[in-house]
């Protein structure tokens, strides 16, 4: 006996369990669903999100639901549109082995009469926004004065919305002897009066800490001058290739133009918010969670409670007005046992809303610095060579290879290599070598800083690469223990830590400079022959100089039209997803470069245009092919 049919669930709902793939109830499933199965009663449950409400009052309530009779027997208020599709989709998941249940989404923006029409076909669930529900309450299209279960789900969003008026109205027009269930993540004062108002000994369900923050996201911030916002969005972006994220703006009017700006930058991104018809939100929607698009960029309301899986990072572009906002974003990321990070992009100005942050989430914040140019060369750089290792070769490249072999006839391997991702790491190199680093409280200070990239005094920070990272098990306090043990070196000595998959960053003062790259230089660690080198020295503008690189700045960039794909901010598997049809308004999957760079390039002296012609006009064949048709999506 598993442990669902232990919470006394019926035939139907656990073979649908099982078809979803749930094991095990959650925390929040296992206290609510035996009450609310066992007794007529309400109930306030306090949980985070991605905790599984929806199945929490979802199982119970279709149990309760009698198919026989077509009224309307149960109202879930929801915050917003998208929450309100979620949830339908997911009741009508849990109740797919159960005949004759319906359930009908009510939510504005959508034809009214259609909504209305659906009800009267017989709709036992009605999932609605409180806007809507009101509106067609006054125009007498649905009655909700014989039903038996009402359920506030977010109840503290859709409050923070301004839906008191809405709800407290919606509430009277239903019969007194029906069960509350309310779901929140947080207990404000309005929610409490709220259920002070409406229900009755409800029972109490709550899990975790209240307001604590999920355990599996941790919280960075990084601190720049508010004019380089945006730029600190890209790097970050850039030193993420991976990146699956949602970006979170305070205003409709930035979220549009942060995506507006990406989008004509090279990002795969998109704007969520409620300006967009719903056709337009229903197309974005399908691409982000499709992954066609990288970047989400959103408004709070627009994006709340969104479930889409495997988000890696949520960016706070700016921080919201409401401080326990912040919750409600950084749960976006994290959720079913994945980790995730929650970025925060912070001014000077704003950063005392940190530590008020820290006491809501009960976690601390980690402070970071943005990468600087060459640092983000380096994690493009060995992405790149990751994806030309991952990559499945296509054997109609097989036909062409006598032909390209004629072409690179005479290059040893060595000089292959170098070249092949010169193609792409040039371009990245280009732009960054142009672009001072960031950094919020003292740029200036640093910028007049010099001391030569190679002598490194007492007093000057230098920063390493290590070809060690989470791959190879380490967080940041782990990789920052590993070295000071195996460095004697003292507690604070090795700082601004920084752990990518594959290798990572941190920074000792200039002192210890010898040590580090005579002792871990070829260090064996279980088997594993570690490598560090010099990034950049902090002290002293690493961007505008590339100490390690043997770039050939002048030829590579001609071979751009070659590269394909993007490869830079690397979707991992562009097969597939540059294949699949979505959101093709939104994306622009095949940018050859960052086009940031492309951009900047255009004013200088190398014009685009030239190397459109070079790559029309000399490559043929298959490459070409497939990437005009690609292009053509
Ligand atoms: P919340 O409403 O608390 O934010 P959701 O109900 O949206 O959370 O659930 C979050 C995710 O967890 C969803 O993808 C859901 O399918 C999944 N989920 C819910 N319950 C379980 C379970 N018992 N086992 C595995 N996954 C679950
Ligand atoms: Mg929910």
């Amino acid at each position: 006996m598993n442990k669902f049919e232990q919470l006394g669930l019926n035939e139907s709902l656990l073979l649908a369990i099982k078809d979803l793939g749930f094991e095990n109830p959650s925390e929040v499933q296992e206290k609510a669903i035996p009450v609310l199965l066992e007794q007529n009663t309400d109930l306030v449950a306090l949980a985070q999100t991605g905790t599984g409400k929806t199945a929490a009052f979802g199982f119970p309530l279709i149990q309760k639901i009698n198919v026989e009779d077509r009224s309307t027997q149960a109202l879930i208020l929801s915050p917003t549109r998208e929450l309100c599709l979620q949830i339908t989709n997911e009741i009508k998941l849990y109740s797919k082995y159960i005949k004759g249940l319906n359930t009908v989404a009510v939510y504005g923006g959508a034809s009214i009469t259609d909504q209305a029409r659906d009800i009267r076909r017989g709709a036992q669930v009605i999932v609605a926004t409180p806007g809507r529900m009101q509106d067609m309450i006054n125009r007498g299209l649905v009655n909700i004065k014989n039903i038996s279960i009402c359920i506030l789900d977010e109840a503290d969003e859709m409050l923070n919305m301004g839906f008191y008026d809405d709800i407290v109205s919606i509430l009277s027009d239903t019969p007194d002897d029906k069960n509350t269930w309310l779901f929140s993540a947080t207990m404000p004062a309005e929610v409490a009066r709220i259920a002070k108002k409406f229900m009755k000994d409800p029972a109490e369900v709550t899990v975790g800490h209240k307001n604590s923050g999920s355990k599996t996201v941790s919280h960075e911030f990084y601190l720049v001058n508010a004019r380089d916002r945006y730029e600190a969005l890209k790097r970050l972006a850039d030193s993420n290739p991976d990146i699956f994220s949602v970006v979170f703006c305070r205003t409709k009017r930035d979220t549009q133009s942060v995506a507006e700006k990406l989008i004509e930058d090279g990002y795969s991104a998109a704007a969520l918010h409620g300006d967009l018809s719903q056709a337009q939100r229903d197309g974005v929607m399908k691409s982000f969670r499709g992954r066609q698009i990288q970047m989400l960029v959103a408004t709070d309301v627009a994006a709340r409670g969104i479930d889409v899986e495997n988000i890696t990072h949520v960016v706070n572009y700016q921080l919201p007005d409401e401080i326990e906002t912040y919750n409600h974003r950084s749960g976006r990321t994290g959720r079913a046992g994945k980790t995730g990070t929650s970025i925060v992009i912070i001014t000077k100005s704003e950063l005392r809303k940190i530590s008020s942050i820290e006491r809501i989430i009960q976690q601390k914040f980690q402070e970071k610095t943005i990468p600087s140019g060459i640092e983000i060369c380096e994690i493009q750089l060995l992405h790149l060579a990751n994806k030309i290792k991952d990559t499945e070769i296509d054997h109609e490249i097989d036909n062409y290879l006598p032909a390209i072999n004629e072409v690179l006839d005479g290059l040893t391997k060595e000089e292959l290599i170098k070249k092949m991702v010169s193609v792409e790491f040039n371009r990245f190199i280009a732009y960054y070598k142009k672009n001072r680093d960031l950094s919020g409280s003292n740029s200036g200070e640093r910028s007049e800083r010099s001391t030569s990239p190679r002598e490194f005094k007492s007093g000057d920070d230098v920063r390493y690469f290590i070809n060690i990272g989470s791959r190879d098990d380490f967080d940041w306090m782990q990789l920052k223990d590993f070295i000071k043990e195996t460095l004697d070196l003292g507690r604070d000595d090795v700082f601004k830590v920084d752990v990518k998959e594959g290798f990572s960053f941190f920074n000792t003062d200039g002192e210890h400079m010898t040590k580090v790259m005579e002792t871990l230089n070829g260090f064996d660690m279980n088997g594993r022959r570690i490598n560090v080198e010099i990034s950049k020295n902090e002290g002293g503008g690493g961007s505008r100089n590339s100490p390690r690189r043997d770039h050939n700045g002048r030829g590579g960039r001609s071979d751009r039209g070659s590269g394909g794909g993007g490869g830079f901010r690397g979707r991992s598997d562009s097969g597939s997803r540059d294949s699949s049809g979505g959101g093709r308004n939104f994306t622009k999957r095949d940018s050859s470069a960052p086009a940031s760079e492309r951009k900047r390039t255009s004013s200088s002296d190398e014009a685009p245009r030239r190397e459109r012609k070079s790559s029309d006009g000399e490559s043929k064949g298959f490459f070409e092919k497939a990437k005009r048709s690609r292009r053509s999506e």
